[in-house]
């Protein structure tokens, strides 16, 4: 099947609110054309330094949101112009992410990740650093940052209800979260939950922005 007829058949199962990351990594900047004049606008990539030469090289209305796990010495080549970093794993990230953010007069907006599956090799902070970062005097003095809300990676399995469980944390520590620190922001808003194999259990669990790569794009080599 056609990107076109991929992006059509993931758009009809998305409820409306639920926003599609179409993730670019790895593809040609043809490929992203296409899915573009089938009017996608919202692109993930995982490297910065890939994100970067596609933002100078694609028309100027893409949002490029990054979802891969960000290294601290990377972010300046992204903060002129990313429109959501769905990976914050670290008060130290964050605070690097503020600082560029600064030096841009931008408020850079942020999701904060969350470690959810049984792999040690997925990143994220677990509910103490989480608590952690958002009652650090560091986080409450920055101006140049909004967390916007919470992204996670279930385990790789076919165990559906093991990556139910999984996805259903991380609601629960959204909703925590948000009545804790964010009771009136209505910026505190998205939960970035599932990829191509377990999007529809993402959606089920309360997602409201899926990152989607292999079944658009056809599986990467
Ligand atoms: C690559 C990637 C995706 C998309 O994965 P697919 O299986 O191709 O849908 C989603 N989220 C993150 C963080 C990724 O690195």
């Amino acid at each position: 099947m056609s990107i076109q007829a991929n992006l059509d058949a993931v758009r009809k199962l998305l409820p409306a609110g639920v926003s599609l990351v179409l993730v670019s990594k790895t593809r040609s900047n043809e490929e992203i054309m296409q899915a573009y004049d089938a009017g996608q606008r919202l692109f993930g990539e995982s490297k910065a330094q890939e994100m970067l030469p596609k933002h100078e090289s694609l028309p100027g209305d893409i949002q490029w949101h990054m979802v891969g796990h960000l290294q601290r010495n990377k972010v300046k080549y992204i903060a002129p112009f990313v429109s959501l970093i769905h990976s914050v794993d670290s008060l130290k990230l964050l605070k690097e992410i503020n600082k560029q953010g600064k030096k841009h007069d931008r408020v850079i907006p942020c999701l904060l990740q969350m470690h959810i599956a049984d792999e040690s090799t997925k990143f994220g902070m677990d509910r103490g650093e989480l608590t952690e970062l958002l009652e650090s005097e560091g986080y409450q003095q920055m101006q140049h940052v909004r967390i916007r809300g919470l992204m996670g990676m279930a385990t790789f399995t076919d165990d559906q209800a093991k990556v139910r469980s999984e996805f259903g944390q991380l609601k629960d520590a959204f909703a925590s979260i948000k009545k804790a620190y964010f009771p009136k922001d209505e910026h505190f808003t998205e939960l970035s939950m599932g990829m191509s194999d377990d999007f529809r259990l993402g959606i089920e669990e309360g997602s409201t922005m899926v990152r989607i790569g292999s079944a658009i794009f056809g599986e990467r080599s």
